[in-house]
């Protein structure tokens, strides 16, 4: 590992000015993810700001119905969270589903957002990757890509987004709070990640400097009964091969509204607004929650390794939809 400074930040401002100065310092949150990667050598920072003293870590209500996340707040602390845990189930379910509970003490808000890919390639710095190394090619192709993308990928990166958290905020059309050096502004959590395209070593459209410093949730009443369904190799501490967070609002028999989020298929949080508008306005039936999953996945591309993530994702997604409406019938 190579020296660098450490500074303890005051406030937020002042954290966003000494970053954005130094092409080469970084935020340090809980460093579940970033001290990882100091011992990988996937980054070299020249200075490290440690900002999670000044960093709001409550949960609190907003005058219009909805809560304010502060982004300091450590997972385990959001996951058991009362408020959290009545309005909002599918995020502390996909909280408690991530991760272990060591590092969920330990994680941030706003750091599992801004957490990295668990590519292997990525990770091994003598293997070619263009998301850490812009130009030198993809490893994946040809490689192990059982956790890789089959929805928004490009030739240059089939890299997934591994946080649970996040997708479970894209369903519940979260909004992220960043101070930059120009002031605070407001970034809908589904454009905060962005597709690979041809700059994968982008992960979010934040400039350098930019620091999260809160997540808001709307008032949304059938996020109360949602739900957050996680597929993976083992029963805990593994990452999504494929994950859904789903609402569903019924009444009289109908689907109203619904709000469904993809987990370990793409760049990003994958927000199914195909399967949203098909539900929309439709009876429940096993017919119509397939064919919702089947529009959603109509364009999946697997590589050569993940060809069985298309099926696993309309069958979770399936599942996920039938066990909503079955809650909501015997309410
Ligand atoms: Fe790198 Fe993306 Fe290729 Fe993985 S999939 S090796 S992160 S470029």
């Amino acid at each position: 590992m190579n020296p660098f400074d450490y500074r303890r930040a005051e406030d937020a401002a002042g954290a966003v000015a000494t970053v954005a100065a130094d092409p080469r310092a970084m935020f340090l949150g809980g460093g579940t993810n970033l001290v990882d990667h100091l011992k990988l050598g996937i980054v070299d920072p020249d200075l490290l700001v440690d900002v999670t003293r000044l960093l709001p870590d409550g949960v609190e209500p907003l005058p219009d119905g909805g809560v304010r996340i502060g982004a300091g707040m450590r997972n385990s602390d959001l996951a058991a969270d009362p408020l959290i845990r009545r309005r909002y189930p599918v995020l502390s379910q996909a909280l408690l589903s991530g991760a272990s509970g060591q590092l969920r003490n330990a994680a941030t808000t706003g750091g599992n957002l801004l957490q990295r890919t668990r590519c292997v390639y990525f990770q091994d710095v003598t293997m070619a990757c263009n998301k850490r190394r812009p130009g030198s090619g993809c490893s994946a192709f040809g490689g192990y890509t059982r956790y890789h993308a089959i929805l928004g990928a490009s030739e240059h990166c089939i890299a997934t987004h591994p946080s649970d958290m996040a997708v479970a905020l894209s369903a519940l059309d979260a909004t992220v709070v960043v101070q930059g050096t120009d002031g605070e502004r407001r970034v809908a959590m589904t454009e905060l990640h962005r597709l690979p395209g041809d700059a994968p070593e982008r992960d979010t459209v934040l400039r350098h400097g930019d620091l999260i410093t809160a997540v808001e949730l709307p008032d949304l009443p059938f996020a109360a009964r949602s739900r957050y369904r996680k597929v993976r190799d083992r029963a805990s501490y593994a990452f999504a091969l494929v994950s859904v967070a789903a609402a569903v609002d019924l009444s009289d028999g109908v689907i109203r509204e619904a709000r469904i989020a993809l987990g370990g298929v793409a760049h990003k949080p994958w927000r199914a607004t195909r399967a949203e508008a098909e539900l929309r306005g439709a009876r429940p039936t096993e017919e119509t929650l397939r064919a919702a999953a089947e529009a959603e996945l109509a364009e999946a591309r697997p590589v050569e390794g993940n060809e069985f993530k298309p099926t696993l994702a309309r069958n979770t997604l399936v599942a996920t939809l039938r066990d909503l409406v079955e809650e909501e019938r015997t309410r």
